[in-house]
């Protein structure tokens, strides 16, 4: 393995509830005229982004919002962006089932579907289970906790659900997962409990109407364990991305806009992690759409933006859309590093996104080590003059560096060994922070027993060339 994969770049969610803080009142004289303004704008929005849908250029277009009212209006953003009979993509107001809300591009596709899709069949069970757009998150739901706990069954043997005791879920039968940085006999339980659990909380959270600071922490629990405070990965993560999406996505009031495409995130960010980037960019891109039908005022940043946008690059790399990520997360930088200055986590992150994706180039000229070394040595410095020098999103940074070096054919024993030495103290740091068998681990180890092969070589050479001298 010898560069970084895809799979380590860092989703976003930290700046996805940011706005529930920034908001601003809307007046409700404006609102008849901000909504018909609004009403249009989305129009063209959508319009542009369907019609360069691989166009890069129509997502940095997005960036140039000027003179734009902040606007909670419209907040029914959803996941179901394809029509149900021929998969084209939907604009916003699409024709939908009037019984189920199944969207459609068209009459025709809505009669296919009824005559000869099964729709006929399914359509009052749809408008039962609330609609397309729940019947569809509860029924994905259901799929990625089987998927879970059957990926976990090996490692979970024999324990129990550190929340209800069980080894198996009285009501569900579902079977124990763990997905954290938890060690030994800690942090197994099951899917529905852990999200019964966060769910107590945002419910409390928010019957006491808790400001943001104290909401966030609570929130945090769809996407970390509350025992070891890491993230969770991989099937894990995914399963518990569903079950917020599946629990937030009826929310539709102007107020409940930020709760919703926060819980999109959470969906998003945990269908990236168990590699299904596709279905993940449908996500982030409903995002992306949704909040540049709702664009902040010209003196707001709009963080959460920024992060779908980051979101839909990721997504865009793991796809192998390379090119269309680089553009973008540059842009995000830029914005990111005007905003919040050097010194925090968010542009460091995208950094970190930027130097992966640098890596893992295919057939990197002299040039392009040297872009690399230089690209994330000024961003190594950045990161330890802010504290942030042992952060493990700075880790990733300076496994590219090391990559910058030993993988240069032009690199000496000495460079190789200076390369030896970042990865084993970047080694140590994941073991200590995210345990030996997170992902991100576990990479770096496979990428260190790759140059260390390389130094014996390069050892061997110098020692036949010093030989040859003599
Ligand atoms: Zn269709
Ligand atoms: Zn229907
Ligand atoms: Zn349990
Ligand atoms: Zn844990």
């Amino acid at each position: 393995m010898d560069s970084l994969d895809t799979k380590t770049c860092a989703q976003r969610h930290s700046g996805a509830l940011w706005s529930r803080a920034n908001s601003l009142p809307v007046q409700p004289c404006h609102v008849a005229m901000v909504q018909s303004r609004t009403r249009k704008y989305h129009k063209e929005v959508e319009t542009s982004l369907r019609r360069h849908e691989r166009s890069v250029s129509s997502y940095l277009s997005l960036f140039g919002f000027q003179g734009q009212s902040w606007a909670f209006i419209l907040s029914d953003a959803m996941i179901l962006t394809q029509c149900a009979s021929c998969a084209a993509p939907l604009p916003h107001l699409a024709k939908q089932c009037s019984r189920c809300k199944t969207r459609y591009c068209g009459p025709a596709c809505q009669k296919q579907h009824w005559e000869g899709g099964g729709h006929d069949l399914l359509c009052k069970k749809i408008k039962k289970g609330g609609g397309a757009e729940q019947y569809n998150a509860d029924k994905k739901f259901v799929a990625a906790v089987a998927t879970a706990a059957e990926e976990c069954a090996e490692a979970t043997k024999g324990q129990t659900c550190y929340i209800c005791t069980e080894a198996v879920h009285r009501r569900t039968k579902e079977g124990l997962v763990r997905g954290c940085a938890c060690r030994g006999t800690a942090g197994f339980a099951h899917v529905s409990c852990l999200v019964e659990q966060v769910k107590i909380l945002c419910d409390e959270a928010e019957a006491n109407n808790l400001d943001f600071k104290d909401f966030k922490p609570r929130w945090d629990r769809w996407s970390s364990c509350s025992l070891c405070e890491q993230s969770y990965h991989g099937v894990v993560k995914c399963a518990l991305g569903w079950a917020c999406w599946k629990t937030y996505l009826g929310r539709n009031s102007e107020q409940d806009f930020t709760i919703r495409l926060a819980a999109m995130t959470e969906l998003g960010n945990g269908l990236f992690s168990a590699q299904a980037a596709a279905e993940a960019l449908v996500v982030h891109k409903a995002q992306v759409v949704a909040y540049a039908r709702n664009p902040p005022s010209a003196d707001q940043i709009d963080l959460p933006y920024l992060a779908a946008l980051s979101n839909v690059a990721n997504c865009f790399a793991q796809l192998g859309r390379e090119e269309e990520a680089q553009v973008i997360r540059r842009m995000v930088l830029a914005k990111e590093r005007s905003f919040y200055g050097d010194g925090h986590l968010e542009p460091i992150m995208t950094a970190a996104n930027i130097a992966n994706a640098m890596v893992q180039c295919k057939k990197p000229s002299a040039k392009k080590y040297a872009e690399i070394r230089e690209f994330t040595r000024e961003w190594v410095s950045i990161a330890q003059s802010s504290g942030l020098g042992d952060h493990h999103i700075t880790n990733r940074i300076k496994e590219a560096y090391a990559y910058g070096i030993y993988r240069d054919p032009a690199a000496s024993l000495d460079d190789v060994r200076e390369g030896v030495t970042i990865l084993e103290d970047v080694d140590r740091s994941y073991r200590q922070i995210l345990g030996k068998d997170h992902p991100v681990s576990a990479h770096t180890r496979a990428s260190l027993v790759y140059v260390k092969g390389r130094l014996a070589h390069a050892r061997v050479i110098a020692e036949i060339k010093l030989r040859r001298k003599l």
